[in-house]
């Protein structure tokens, strides 16, 4: 069966929707209310996100958009200390997707909560044309609780500061570009997409002085270097060397003409931490799933002439650009 218009009428083939996949396999207590908001108690600090996902294709190998418009959320909240404690899920579908299909992404949201201990409480349907929407968007908001006191930022990097990241570079973008184009290169590479709440967690719990974090999300880890030494008046140094890449992302870049470092990651958090912690953040985070190729990947200087450098593997330091233009699009 396929999506029709009447699906997004908000009558009675919406509520059979609604019924049938929704409730089915995102029901929970808030949810079925079925009120036109979730009424929530959040007390103390919380952080508050949201996130649009327009990746083409809908499945690529190591998720899809459901779990990647989860973890996208998740990992926003994750980075700025915050334990996700709901979520909101709004699908503009475009008229003729499988029913089935529809329903797979629906079961892959929800194992994404069930891994998280979080629901999805409000939510919206609209349907739009054939040729008008390309398969399915989603929008997630979410809404987490901050215990920690000390507040993280990427205005608060120092000279002196270690840079570490928890695993190998750049596995999302080469995956959704790879499968978009049915290319054989990269077709055996998995995105990295994964919520970063426990790997975070345990690192905040251990008092690591971690002082920034932001997970390298489109623009990659350039993106994320660039944006910490401008907003903290910094210059971030970068040892390539030292920044995990697998061997088949590594080809697969040489190949196309990319750099692994601006490719996409759905998994990886880049974080700034007191000097006198990093070997043990980084203990902490190899003794994680998430964290098995974590790295100490550089460090901050006093501000230089560019937010943010690279030190070859042949010694030359080099300016790390922010990625501009849009060669990547449609990738979350
Ligand atoms: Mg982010």
């Amino acid at each position: 069966m396929k999506i029709q218009l009447s699906h997004g009428s908000g009558g009675k083939e919406t509520q059979d929707l609604i019924n049938s996949l929704i409730k089915k396999h995102l029901g929970n207590k808030i949810l079925n209310k079925m009120e036109d908001s979730a009424v929530l108690k959040a007390p103390g600090k919380i952080a508050f996100t949201t996130d649009s996902f327009v990746v083409q294709p809908l499945f690529f190998p190591g998720g899809d958009i459901g779990k990647l418009a989860l973890c996208g959320t998740v990992n926003d909240l994750a980075v700025m200390g915050a334990v996700p404690e709901h979520l909101s899920l709004s699908l503009i579908i475009e008229e003729g997707l499988d029913l089935k299909d529809l329903e797979r992404i629906l079961k892959s949201i929800a194992r994404e909560c069930q891994k998280g201990k979080f629901g999805i409480v409000c939510g919206d349907i609209k349907v739009v044309e054939k040729g008008k929407g390309d398969g399915l968007f989603i929008n997630t908001s979410g809404i987490g609780r901050i215990k920690r006191k000390r507040e993280m930022s990427i205005s608060r990097v120092r000279p002196g500061h270690a840079i570490l990241v928890n695993g190998q570079v750049g596995d999302h973008g080469a995956s959704v570009l790879s499968r978009r184009n049915q290319l054989t290169a990269g077709a055996s590479i998995k995105s990295d997409c994964a919520q970063l709440t426990p790997l975070i967690q345990s690192l905040l719990k251990s008092c690591c002085r971690i002082h920034a974090m932001r997970d390298a999300t489109r623009g990659g880890l350039a993106a994320v270097a660039n944006e910490m030494g401008s907003s903290s008046n910094v210059t971030v140094i970068l040892q390539e060397k030292n920044i995990p890449v697998s061997r088949q992302v590594r080809g697969f870049c040489d190949l196309l003409g990319f750099s692994p470092y601006e490719m996409a990651n759905e998994g990886k958090v880049v974080m700034a931490i007191d000097p006198r912690d990093a070997e043990k953040a980084l203990g902490i985070m190899k003794d994680h799933a998430l964290g098995s190729k974590a790295a100490i990947i550089g460090k901050a200087e006093k501000k230089g002439d560019f937010p943010a450098v690279m030190e070859t593997k042949l010694g030359s330091r080099v300016i790390l650009e922010m990625p501009g233009g849009e060669h990547l699009p449609r990738i979350c």
